[in-house]
């Protein structure tokens, strides 16, 4: 069972714990990203039970009327087994939720992955004619390019800062330098668009350029941040814009809430405070 310190940033050890906390969002307007923690699986059987639980997901979301997509780590449905493993996975989840009109994100992990999860995507995303979403990190020098590929595939794209530590060679390692590109990447996108633009961001500065982008271009946008970090702004964004929350939820959680309860002095002042009782 997942300790209260930890259910601000984990819907809960299974799926019904999870739609639960949709079903909450939805009633404030907030719609949903689910994802099943787990990375970097060596085993088979660990990548077809993750494969399997996505499938049944979708299958929850599509009887439910809720307001859920789902996201999916490519190490986690196969990537480290091979390409073509990944590839199967993918390509079933995806049918399942094209059938059943549910929406599937692919969330994009270190470098060495990003050149097999955008071409997975791309070939999704023409063959279904949308229903699939890709995340990109400003991070990483090469993403510009990444984009102007993707401006005309009939999908989404997610922008955002980038989570992992790459070396300089290939990525902006300097905090002021990946804002200066996310926003120049976010310009790109409100110009040459024309749908499909996901704000994957808690920064105030990039949500409110983006608003101006959208004001100056007309081209449509979502808002998605993580559960537990900036709830408030999360349900003040979503009277006037489409807000999306990323749910994550599994037995895996433990390294997860870790990483969010470090990356912020306040999330390990809450988190101290809430194991304290005060
Ligand atoms: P930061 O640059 O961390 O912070 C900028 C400002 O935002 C801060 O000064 C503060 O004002 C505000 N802020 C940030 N965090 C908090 C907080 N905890 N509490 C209060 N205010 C805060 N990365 C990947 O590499 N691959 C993915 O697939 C991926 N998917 C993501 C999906 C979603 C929905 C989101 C929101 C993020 C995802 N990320 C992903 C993580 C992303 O790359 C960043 O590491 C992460 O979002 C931190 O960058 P930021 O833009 O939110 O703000």
């Amino acid at each position: 069972m997942i300790p209260p310190v930890a259910s601000r940033f984990v819907a809960g050890e299974g799926p019904a714990g999870a739609l639960e906390h949709v079903r909450q969002l939805n009633g404030r307007d907030v719609k949903a990203i689910v994802n099943l923690l787990g990375e970097h699986y060596d085993d088979r059987e660990d990548v077809d039970a993750d494969a399997r639980e996505y499938r049944e997901l979708v299958e929850d979301i599509a009887r439910s009327d809720l307001e859920a997509t789902i996201s999916v780590k490519p190490t986690q449905i196969g990537l480290d087994l091979g390409e073509r493993v990944f590839r199967e996975n993918l390509e079933e989840i995806v049918e399942t939720a094209a059938d059943r009109g549910v929406f599937v994100w692919i969330d994009m992990e270190d470098h060495t992955t990003t050149d097999a999860t955008l071409d997975a995507y791309e070939d999704l995303a023409r063959e279904h004619g949308g229903g699939v979403g890709v995340c990109v990190q400003a991070n990483l020098k090469r993403t510009r390019g990444d984009v102007e590929r993707l401006a005309d595939v009939p999908g989404k794209v997610r922008f955002v800062k980038g989570a992992y530590d790459e070396p300089p060679e290939i990525a902006y390692t300097d905090g002021a330098a990946v804002n200066r590109e996310y926003e120049a990447l976010l310009e790109f996108a409100f110009e040459q668009f024309e749908d499909g633009i996901a704000v994957g961001s808690h920064d105030p500065a990039m949500i409110e350029r983006a608003i101006e982008l959208h004001g100056e271009h007309g081209t449509d946008f979502e808002i998605q941040m993580l559960m537990g970090v900036r709830n408030d702004a999360q349900f003040e964004l979503a009277e006037e814009y489409e807000v999306y929350q990323y749910v994550p939820y599994g037995a895996r959680w433990k390294s997860y809430f870790y990483r969010r309860a470090m990356e912020r002095k306040e999330n390990l002042r809450f988190a101290l405070r809430a194991v304290l009782g005060r």
